[in-house]
């Protein structure tokens, strides 16, 4: 599983995300950014930082 804390790349964020792989993590995210940060549509950079952050788990 893979996991995303929107606080590493928008400072202040509590929400965080969890999928199967990364293509779900932003998708999720796409979702996130949209309702909760007005993003109409997440920038080539910030999909960039997200893909960064993104951690494994177990
Ligand atoms: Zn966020």
């Amino acid at each position: 599983m893979k996991q995303f804390a929107c606080g590493d790349v928008v400072a202040g964020c509590p929400r965080t995300f969890t999928a199967v792989d990364s293509d779900g993590i932003l998708t999720e995210v796409n979702g996130h950014a949209r309702s909760d940060h007005r993003l109409a549509d997440v920038p080539a950079e910030l999909v960039g930082q997200v893909l960064l952050a993104i951690r494994e788990i177990a």
